[in-house]
């Protein structure tokens, strides 16, 4: 398949992070071959199928490297709680019930959710197996709705004492096992869905639990992701076991490495984000969770300034509520202006970094995706930025960052395949996966008894 896409504002994400006006893009079956302005590129390929996008943008597909995709059932249900109560009361309980239908019903969801809001690669961080075929039932959804991404195959091996229901608890062994069955399965060069390892955070695995992690990652080249730092329980918890934060432990054991991605960072600090950058951790930050959970406030500014990959995400829609990267570029910016008081701070351009080249560099495909330049993936959003909340536009980088609400990506390629034309999927029917979603949702909150929240009382107290 031969496609020139013709008169977009091109912003390529390259080096020079060149924006280009009246641009093209050529295209030859799954990989960008040419970019340059549209007068020149035109006569060079009579033969390709033209998608004139005039008055719209292109900007490379968006990466999300933190979700747990089963949560997309559990969206309002976890409202206004201490993180503990959230975890105990409502978000384990329905962990427990998963089954591999309800899995799959969330996961095609999040998946439509995030191609229709310019996302083109996500991270699942899939953790709770009370059964089996979950993971499985995963992937088939990213398979079917066309997304790209690495679903990294979780565990937790202890924690019972912390309030984790011993459904959720695996043997280690096992775990690694179905997860070695699955990378093996799923990892073959250039596979559009990738299988990574996930120990889900310090509190919850042993150091028996990391080292066979590491050893795994290493033997069969699979992302290893994990959360740190994420609230004062994990530091204290370190602490106490190890007599030292948990990014310092996992440094002190050899577990770090470029290939592990470190979810929130929320206290990682001084120390902390020297071995981040020593060892080429890349983290991943979830300003919209951060704040839904009353985190705190990770020092993304001083990671970026000591030259940390620091990538964009959503986190669960248990903790968000939803998975529009677009929305998730806003709050990326604001959090930082207002805990520092200072709106130089962080830009609108260095955010939309983060969602893309910085996102790609994060799982280890910047070679791949995360711009738009000669050899990629032809991994493309385009946007119209036409609606009212967004015109008049200036500067199509700010508008998206701050005016846009996340319907503007009007078409999306992954591998140079269309996914959604003219803001409709194209892969799945999407009011298909809303009845099915909304249907697993409805089922899974009765069996797992947090229906209750659905009508709980009207709370306008302050306290
Ligand atoms: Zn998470």
């Amino acid at each position: 398949m031969k496609r020139l896409l013709t008169h977009a504002t091109v912003v390529t994400m390259n080096s020079n992070r060149d924006v280009l006006e009246d641009g093209a893009i050529y295209l030859q079956d799954d990989r960008i071959v040419a970019v340059g302005a549209t007068e020149a590129m035109l006569p060079h390929y009579p033969d390709a199928e033209l998608m004139d996008c005039r008055d719209r943008v292109i900007i490379p597909g968006m990466v999300n490297t933190h979700t747990h995709l089963f949560q997309t059932l559990l969206k309002g249900l976890g409202d206004d709680r201490v993180l503990k109560d959230w975890f105990c009361g409502m978000t384990g309980p329905s962990a427990t019930q998963l089954v591999p239908e309800d899995c799959y019903a969330a996961a095609r969801h999040g998946c439509v959710e995030a191609i229709k809001s310019g996302t083109t690669t996500l991270v699942d961080f899939m953790y709770a197996h009370p059964r089996g075929q979950l993971t499985e039932a995963v992937i088939k959804a990213f398979r079917e709705t066309g997304i790209r991404g690495i679903v990294a195959r979780g565990y937790l091996t202890l924690g019972e004492e912390f309030g984790v229901p011993k459904p959720l608890i695996e043997p280690i062994d096992k775990a690694l096992s179905d997860a070695c069955h699955l990378i093996e399965q799923y990892n073959q060069p250039g596979a559009r869905v990738q299988v990574g390892l996930a120990p889900c955070m310090i509190w919850s695995v042993d150091q028996d639990t990391l080292d066979k992690t590491r050893r795994l990652a290493s033997d069969l080249k699979a992302l290893i992701t994990i959360h740190i730092s994420e609230t004062p329980f994990e530091l204290e918890n370190s602490m106490q076991r190890f007599g030292m934060p948990d990014l310092q432990y996992l440094q002190q054991i050899g577990f770090l490495g470029p290939d592990v991605l470190a979810v929130h960072c929320v206290y990682c600090e001084g120390q902390d984000i020297d071995i981040l950058k020593r060892h080429q951790v890349k983290v991943s930050h979830n300003p919209c969770s951060n704040m839904y959970l009353a985190s705190g406030f990770a020092p993304i500014p001083e990671m970026l300034s000591q030259g940390v990959t620091v990538s964009l995400a959503c986190d669960g829609p248990a903790s968000n509520n939803n998975s529009n990267m677009i929305h998730t570029l806003k709050f990326g910016a604001l959090i930082h202006k207002g805990y520092h008081r200072d709106p130089t701070i962080i830009t609108a351009e260095k955010v939309l970094e983060m969602a893309t080249i910085d996102g790609a560099r994060a799982v280890g495909l910047e070679h791949e995706i995360g711009s738009i330049e000669p050899g990629k993936k032809a991994d493309l959003v385009i946007l119209k930025l036409d609606n009212v909340f967004v015109t008049p536009v200036h500067a199509p980088v700010s508008s998206l960052v701050y005016s846009a609400l996340g319907n503007e990506p009007e078409t999306v390629l992954v591998d140079g395949q269309i996914v959604m034309k003219n803001r409709q999927m194209v892969t799945v029917s999407e009011e298909e996966v809303m009845r099915e979603s909304q249907k697993a949702a409805d089922d899974l909150a009765k069996r797992a008894g947090t229906d209750r929240f659905k009508r709980r009382p009207w709370r306008s107290y302050v306290p």
